[in-house]
């Protein structure tokens, strides 16, 4: 099986709007939960030939018209105002040709002109909105592993849930809590009643019945069915949401150094752009490669192996997003990316502009989000897509900042204890000379702590 291929998205209505927040704490509140709830349903559930009353699909409902999809051009008006097409009156948006990539890719995938997300989304529209208005918040991404637009698409997923989010709590500072799953430990600290379901004592493989997940259903399971019986997934329930027991192996959790010897690797990406990369940031950090870089073809680490740890649901990579605990392993794996771009500043062209399987490629709209959104537009540090994460990271740019202030101002500070020392032992020499040998008392150094300001 290929692992973590996709997940859904639902529809967003209006294609611009401004967003800022920060990831912090790890509870979540109950209506958060239920949105969460309501939101896998409804984004499981695009795929559905029987949608939901209120789920949204990929392309906006006023596009599918037969005159729409004749000129492939998708610009409707927002709001009731007709002349307003794509919020232009209000400086949100503008309809413009669509610009596709058309650079080569790699990979297993070898067909030309079969697949309609090939040059994403020209089968469809060739004229769709462009943002403009303030905030520029977040564009598209494309295919979602084993290959450079992990980072790009899971982050544009996270970004689009989270304003549903904000919707639906009424709340425009909602962020989406992260999970520090670099413990090292053998067990899940938020696998809890409080936070994500402890497990169900006469069946650990299920969730507690003390948690608000217990009796969770999970859709689009059956993948195979759905391939055997050329069908899509209907949304309806296909079973209870399944998680490891706790300590059930020896298995552990990716280790706080893992996370630092992956931030360390100064090559986003490198050829083939796949999972087989080597000394790749992005490949450490999906997690098919040592987190040092060095290439070991069953290493599971970082993000997949704390996919594999959680076991059940959340194993299976079209199904994983059935568990809401994807969304903070996701949003922590984010904060790993976030990190790696504040710390090596990337030029665009670290990310390749060909040659990197279909969807990865720098400026391929990632598939399936709509309007179109290139990879290039989502390779930006979080604070410029208006949001940052309260954490700190082993081996941090802060942190190194910091420590090199601390070395700094211990050079400073050492000169003068070496030069009070200095104008002491003269004091000192000189009262010996006149009273004889006494203690050298009460001189005191005052370390400073790294992350303190200097
Ligand atoms: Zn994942």
């Amino acid at each position: 099986m290929e692992p973590w291929q996709g997940h859904a998205v639902p529809w967003q209505r209006s294609p611009c709007s401004a967003r800022s927040g920060s990831a912090e704490g790890q509870s979540l509140h109950p209506a958060v939960m239920g949105a969460l709830r309501w939101l896998f349903w409804a984004g499981l559930g695009y795929l559905s030939c029987c949608w939901p009353p209120q789920a949204q699909a990929q392309f906006p409902r006023a596009c599918m018209t037969v005159d729409a999809l004749h000129l492939k051009r998708c610009c409707p008006p927002l709001g009731t105002e007709p002349g307003n097409v794509c919020g232009s009156l209000q400086g949100r948006g503008r309809c413009q040709g669509v610009q596709a990539d058309t650079q080569p890719w790699s990979g297993p995938y070898t067909l030309r002109n079969v697949d309609d997300r090939e040059r994403w989304p020209l089968k469809f529209f060739n004229q769709s909105c462009r943002c403009t208005g303030p905030g520029h918040p977040f564009t598209g991404i494309d295919f979602s592993h084993q290959g450079p637009a992990f980072v790009t698409w899971h982050r544009y997923h996270l970004l689009l849930l989270e304003r549903d989010l904000q919707r639906l709590v009424g709340n425009d500072s909602f962020a989406l809590p992260y999970w520090n799953f670099a413990t090292g430990r053998n067990e899940c600290d938020v696998c809890t009643d409080q936070l994500f379901g402890a497990s169900r004592l006469d069946d650990p493989g299920l969730i507690s019945l003390s948690s608000r997940f217990s009796r969770w259903q999970i859709v689009c399971n059956s993948l195979d069915d759905y391939n055997r019986l050329v069908t899509l997934c209907n949304g309806s329930d296909e079973g209870p949401l399944r998680r490891r027991p706790p300590a059930g192996s020896s298995e552990r959790l990716p280790t706080a150094e893992d996370v630092q010897s992956c931030l360390s690797l100064q090559e986003f990406d490198s050829p083939p752009f796949f999972r087989n990369s080597s000394f790749s940031f992005r490949n450490a950090l999906e997690g098919f490669d040592k987190p040092g870089g060095a290439l070991n073809l069953r290493m599971l680490s970082l993000h997949n192996l704390a996919h594999s740890f959680l076991n059940g649901t959340s194993v299976l990579p079209h199904a994983a997003a059935n568990d809401p605990i994807f969304v903070v392993l996701h949003s922590f794996t984010d904060a790993i990316f976030d990190e790696w771009m504040k710390r090596f500043k990337p030029p665009d062209n670290a990310w390749p502009e060909e040659l990197a399987p279909i969807g990865h490629n720098r400026l391929y709209n990632m598939v399936p989000f709509f309007p179109p959104v290139t990879n290039n537009e989502i390779f930006q540090t979080a604070e410029q897509l208006g949001y940052t994460y309260a954490i700190d990271l082993p081996g941090s740019l802060d942190e190194t900042q910091a420590w090199a202030v601390t070395v700094g101002s211990t050079i400073g500070g050492a000169l003068t204890a070496l030069a009070t020392l200095l104008l002491l032992l003269v004091l000192f020499q000189r009262r010996r000379q006149r009273r004889g040998f006494e203690q050298l008392m009460n001189v005191r150094f005052s370390p400073k702590k790294y992350m303190e300001e200097a």
